[in-house]
Formats: structure tokens, C-alpha cells, sequence
């Protein structure tokens, strides 16, 4: 039974920039795959449409037993955790204890709930002890640590993530990769990092001008042949 499908997507910006041309894909559950691709391949463009941030031009998304749509979203979101590339994007409260509460909040948890949630999640990324902390005075690692715990403590179903150890120092690296390698849902993230994609997933989705080029095993994938 597949978590994700993609059916013929397609999205053209407004200002006419075709970024996806026809992408079609399934995913099971507990996949890890990592979508790769130069710069403009249409990566972001497609993470964006995985929870609803942006609307298909044309084709279908799936999510579960939902079809992506204006009515499924609330769903939609609460199963598919979302980090962007820039944790500036996710982190918008006044203290990260604040920003990490945010989505159980929403989702109408007990606060003695919500406080074990935060907790768990700031613990799990290695940030508790900055939980009374503005979000815009920590470095970009942190900060990058905090927008993960943001979605962690959510529970989603399906971890999204656009290039998560974009900007992180090598220790923050290792521990970001501990932590998705114990998540063992499914996972979909983009990135330039090769041991990352090579440590993690088990299936890559490569995207060249907008439509797949390849999909298998990374080991397929990167063969030199
Ligand atoms: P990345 O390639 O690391 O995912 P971005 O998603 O930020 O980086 O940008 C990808 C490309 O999209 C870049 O070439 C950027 O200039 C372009 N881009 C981003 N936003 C816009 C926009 N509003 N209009 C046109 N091009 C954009
Ligand atoms: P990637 O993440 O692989 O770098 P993107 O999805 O960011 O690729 O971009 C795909 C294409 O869409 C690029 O040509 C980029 O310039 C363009 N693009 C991205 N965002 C916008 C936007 N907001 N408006 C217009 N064009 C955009």
C-alpha cells in the first residue's frame, strides 16, 4: 500500500517557469528516499505540493487514503511533516519552547500532553536547553534543529525535508543523521549531501528540468556504468 503517490505533476509558476513538466512516483511506507538534482531541477517546487504549500498546474497528489486536496488539507498536514530549507521560514514565535508547542497546540492536545510532546522533541534534536530561547538569536544550526523539533513533535506519519544538513557544522551533521536514522517513518528529503543520501535512503528519485530521470536503490543510481 502506498503512503505517497504523484500521479502527472505538474506545476508552472506564475510568471511562466514550467518548474515540474510531468513527475510520477509512489512511495511505501517506511521508504527513506532522497530526491536529488542540480539547482532549478524543480526539487522545492515538488516538496511544496507534498503538503499542500502549493497547488498542482495539473496531476495528482495522494496522501494515505486522501487525495490532496482543499478539503483533505487538515488532514494532509497533521500526516506530513514539513522542514523547509530555511528554519527562518518554520521558527516565528517568541521563545523555541513557544514555536515546538505550536502544532500540538493545534492539534487540541492536553497541556500536560503538549508539554511531554515539546520535550520529547527538543530532547530528541539535542536542544532542550534552549527552550526558553527567541528562536532568531540562535546560530543557523540551531536554529535548523529547533525547525525540526517544530515538526517532530507533531508526530507525522511522513518526514519532509529540503536539504536538512544545508548549513549545519559536522557534529550537528552526524547527530541530524542519529536522529533521522531512529525515525522510522517515512522520510523524503532533498539533498546535496552524498553520505548523507547514501547513509540513509533506500531508494533515490533523481530530477533533471522538471521530470524524473531516474529512481531506484542509490547503489543503482550511482553506479558508474
Ligand atoms: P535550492 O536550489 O537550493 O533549492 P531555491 O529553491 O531557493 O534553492 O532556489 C532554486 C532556484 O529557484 C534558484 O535558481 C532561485 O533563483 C530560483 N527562484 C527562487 N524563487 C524564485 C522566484 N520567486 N522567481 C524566480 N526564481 C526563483
Ligand atoms: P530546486 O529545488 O531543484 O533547485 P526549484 O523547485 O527551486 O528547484 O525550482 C525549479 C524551477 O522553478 C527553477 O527554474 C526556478 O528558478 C523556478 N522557480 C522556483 N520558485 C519560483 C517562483 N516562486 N517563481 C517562479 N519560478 C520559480
Amino acid at each position: 500500500h502506498h503512503i505517497v503517490e504523484v500521479r502527472n505533476l505538474r506545476h508552472v509558476y506564475p510568471d511562466g517557469t514550467v518548474a515540474l513538466r510531468d513527475v510520477s512516483f509512489r512511495i511505501t511506507h517506511g521508504e527513506s528516499v532522497a530526491i536529488i538534482g542540480a539547482n532549478g531541477a524543480g526539487k522545492s517546487t515538488l516538496l511544496l505540493h507534498l503538503n499542500g504549500f502549493l497547488t498542482p498546474t495539473a496531476g495528482e497528489i495522494r496522501i494515505g487514503d486522501y487525495p490532496l486536496t482543499k478539503a483533505t488539507l487538515p488532514e494532509i498536514r497533521r500526516t506530513v511533516g514539513m522542514v523547509f530549507q530555511d528554519p527562518d521560514d518554520q521558527l516565528f514565535m517568541p521563545t523555541v519552547y513557544d514555536d515546538v508547542a505550536f502544532g500540538p497546540l493545534n492539534l487540541g492536545l492536553s497541556g500536560t500532553d503538549v508539554e511531554q510532546r515539546v520535550k520529547d522533541a527538543l530532547e530528541k534534536v539535542g536542544a532542550g536547553h534552549l527552550q526558553e530561547k527567541p528562536p532568531y538569536n540562535l546560530s543557523g544550526g540551531e536554529k535548523k534543529r529547533v525547525a525540526i523539533a517544530t515538526v517532530l513533535s507533531m508526530s507525522p506519519d511522513i518526514l519532509v525535508m529540503d536539504e536538512p544538513t544545508d548549513g549545519l557544522d559536522p557534529h550537528a551533521r552526524r547527530q541530524l543523521m542519529a536522529l533521522l536514522r531512529e525515525f522510522s517513518h517515512t522520510r523524503i528529503f532533498t539533498s546535496h549531501d552524498l553520505d548523507m543520501v547514501l547513509e540513509l535512503c533506500s531508494r533515490v528519485i533523481i530530477l533533471h528540468e522538471g521530470e524524473v530521470r531516474g529512481d531506484g536503490p542509490p547503489l543503482e543510481i550511482f553506479r558508474n556504468d
